[in-house]
C-alpha cells in the first residue's frame, strides 16, 4: 500500500482525460499507467462515507467485493484526511486543491467558487460528466455539467443509499459519460449513530457489487475512496485519544468478468 495525497486523485483524472486542472499536486504514475494499459471508457469515483483503513480492515468480510478488487488486479493506496467534514474532504478530492484555498466549507460554498471541479473541466471540455449525491450538494452543480442527480436526505440512510444507487446505474447506461460521482452515506451514519457497522459495512458491500458489475459492462475502472477518518462513537477510549487520524483508503480497479 503507498501512501498518496488527497489531492492527488483530481491531478491523476486530469491528466488521464488530457485536460487541464489546476492544483499543486502532482499525478499519480503508477495510476495514470494502470489507467493507459485500461483504458478505461468512464471512470466511477465512489466517495464511501466515512470508510477509513480501520472500518476498511475490521470489515474486511463485509466489504468483500472492495477487498476482491485489490485481489484481482486493483491498486491500495492510503492518504490523510484533508478535512474531518465532508463537503471540504470532497471538494479537495473534485478540485485538487486543500480547503484552505477552495474554500468550500458549506454546499452553497459550491456555487459561489470560481473554482472547477474536475467534473466541469472534463464536461466543459466535451466528455459528459455526472454526480449522484445529496440535493444540497448536487443543487449548485445544476447546469454546470451533464447528469445532476440529487437525493434527499433523510433518516433512512439505507433507503437513501439505495437511491445513491440506483442513479449511478441509470447514468452508467448513458453511452456518451466519462466520470461519474457517486457518494454513498450509510457507513458514516451509522458510525455517528453508535450503530452496528457491521450491517452498514454489508449494505456499502451490496450496492459497490451492483455498481461494480455496472462500471465492469461498460469497461470502466473504478476509483473507490473515503472521505475522511470515521466518526466513531468510543469502542476504544484510548484510540480515540490518539490524535493522529486513521488514513483513508483509496482503491483503483478494473472489475474482472
Ligand atoms: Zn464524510
Amino acid at each position: 500500500m503507498h501512501a498518496i495525497s488527497l489531492l492527488q486523485i483530481a491531478p491523476t483524472l486530469a491528466e488521464f482525460f488530457e485536460v487541464r486542472l489546476n492544483s499543486p499536486a502532482r499525478p499519480v504514475t503508477s495510476i495514470l499507467n494502470f489507467m493507459h494499459t485500461c483504458n478505461p471508457h468512464v471512470v466511477v469515483l465512489v466517495v464511501i462515507d466515512s470508510l477509513d483503513l480501520h472500518v476498511y480492515s475490521e470489515f474486511a468480510a463485509e466489504l468483500e467485493v472492495l477487498h476482491r478488487l485489490v485481489e484481482q488486479n486493483g491498486l491500495l493506496f492510503a492518504f490523510e484526511q484533508v478535512s474531518s467534514h465532508t463537503t471540504p474532504a470532497i471538494a479537495s478530492l473534485l478540485t485538487g486543491l486543500d480547503p484552505e484555498s477552495h474554500e468550500i466549507v458549506v454546499s452553497a460554498d459550491v456555487a459561489a467558487s470560481k473554482i472547477k471541479s474536475i467534473l466541469e473541466i472534463l464536461d466543459d471540455e466535451g466528455m459528459p460528466t455526472a454526480a449522484v449525491l445529496d440535493t444540497n450538494g448536487a443543487k449548485p452543480l445544476l447546469g454546470r455539467m451533464s447528469h445532476v442527480f440529487g437525493v434527499e436526505d433523510r433518516e433512512d440512510i439505507v433507503a437513501y443509499d439505495e437511491e445513491i444507487k440506483t442513479h449511478t446505474l441509470a447514468v452508467l447506461q448513458k453511452q456518451d459519460v466519462r466520470l461519474v460521482l457517486s457518494h454513498l452515506r450509510s457507513i458514516d451514519r451509522f458510525a455517528h449513530r453508535g450503530w452496528d457497522l457491521q450491517i452498514a459495512a454489508r449494505i456499502t458491500n451490496g450496492n459497490m457489487k451492483e455498481i461494480t458489475e455496472a462500471a465492469r459492462d461498460r469497461d470502466g475502472m473504478l476509483f473507490i475512496c473515503g472521505d475522511h477518518a470515521a466518526h466513531r462513537k468510543a469502542r476504544n477510549v484510548a484510540q480515540d485519544t490518539i490524535p493522529i487520524p486513521i488514513p483513508v483508503p483509496l482503491i483503483v480497479a478494473s472489475p474482472y468478468p
